[in-house]
């Protein structure tokens, strides 16, 4: 019997409960065993009650679960190749040889890396005496698959990451309640949503609730925002708007490439000497990370914890990694390290102020 193992890793997002509910389920009904790592890596690294195998009822109900039930966390022994000497060593005590991650890019990476150092992996175990040849014998291949599971849809090559649609609703939410007070006293708002490299969140947010003005890292204003900024507040405010909203991805830079901070909009909105707005700061924070998932999510999830399983039991040891993706509303299965790669470079873009490089990168779909 194949024994399959699923983890969350990385920062936490709705929809990750639903991944592990689906990995598990569609494991055991392929007539596989099912496996959940607790605390990411962390729980590969010390093995032992931290690798447990699950029945089909162990994961009722996780649906509607907020967070990751199965924990997470960043884990520096993993980054050493001791670490995942380690981690190697509790698979194959465990029996397992394949493995289901759904993290963000960087516990994605993790897992790439893992991969490819697997066969040395073993060789060293049995070269230390840690493992006989016997034991190593029928794991000469690890079998990887990631699920991007992210609130920012920050990877390359898929149209949603899980947990952006439960984290965008959440801020849509937040808007809507800050807007009933806004209305009420005519003032105006600056509110911060998370997204270092990438402004979706905010952008979508943006669309979604009408907002004012917006700031996001991949496109930053002319040198004249601030003027614009006021006269299209202006506008607003003449055809009888009682309420100001201005959005900022926390990643947001101007054409300098410094921060746009929430203070300095604040204070350009309540200059007395131009709009003179009663203003005020609301960072929404891990309240967009928190909560259920929203039915998308919960969709998403299950529909691509089912092509999960399929991937590692259709792998053979020439297969690249992969991760699953949904493009054009088609759940597809993708090489992982491109659009890692592909990822880090719009990061990268972004951060040396090549914002047109950024967005081309952005609109062009790696080759696979
Ligand atoms: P995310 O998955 O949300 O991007 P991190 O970048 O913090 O979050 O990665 C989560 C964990 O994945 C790290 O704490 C580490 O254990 C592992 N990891 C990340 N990058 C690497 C890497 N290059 N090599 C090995 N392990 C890594």
């Amino acid at each position: 019997r194949k024994k399959i193992a699923i983890m969350t890793s990385g920062g936490d997002s709705p929809g990750m409960n639903a991944v592990v509910r689906s990995c598990v389920r569609m494991a055991i009904h392929m007539g596989c065993d099912a496996y959940c790592v607790y605390e990411g890596y962390e729980g590969l690294v010390r093995g032992g009650d931290f690798i447990k195998q699950m029945d089909w009822f162990d994961v009722r109900g996780w649906l509607s679960e907020g967070g990751t039930l199965i924990g997470t966390a960043r884990c520096m022994a993993f980054y050493e190749r001791a670490g995942r000497l380690t981690a190697a060593k509790n698979m194959i005590l465990n029996g397992i040889d394949a493995l289901i991650i759904c993290g963000g890019d960087g516990s994605l990476t993790g897992a790439d890396r893992f991969r490819a150092e697997w066969p040395s992996l073993l060789e060293e175990l049995v070269s230390t005496g840690e493992l006989t040849a016997e034991q190593i014998q029928a794991y000469k291949h690890l079998n990887i698959v990631g699920i991007v599971g992210s609130i920012d849809n920050d990877l390359s090559g898929t149209d949603a990451t899980v947990g952006c649609y439960s984290a965008l609703a959440r801020i849509c939410l937040c808007i809507d309640m800050i807007e009933a007070t806004a209305s009420s006293h005519s003032r105006a708002f600056v509110v911060e949503v998370m997204g270092r490299h990438c402004g979706w969140l905010a952008l979508m947010a943006a669309v979604a609730t009408g907002a004012d003005f917006l700031f996001i890292p991949e496109k930053p204003r002319e040198d004249n925002w601030r003027e614009e900024m006021r006269s299209v507040i202006q506008q607003h405010r003449r055809l009888g708007k009682r309420k100001t909203i201005v959005l900022i991805a926390e990643g947001a830079l101007d054409k300098f490439g410094n921060k746009i901070t929430p203070e300095e909009v604040r204070d350009l909105l309540a200059d007395k000497n131009g709009l003179a707005l009663d203003t005020r700061i609301t960072t929404l924070g891990h309240v967009q990370r928190g909560g259920t998932a929203v039915a998308y999510d919960r969709m998403l999830a299950t529909l691509q914890g089912v092509e999960a399983v399929k991937a590692v039991l259709e792998a053979t040891p020439e297969t690249k990694t992969c991760f699953i993706a949904i493009t054009e509303n088609k759940i597809v299965r993708k090489p992982l390290m491109e659009a890692v790669l592909d990822t880090k470079q719009v990061a990268k873009a972004i951060e040396s102020q090549d914002f047109d490089g950024a967005m081309a990168l952005r609109d062009a779909e790696f080759s696979e």
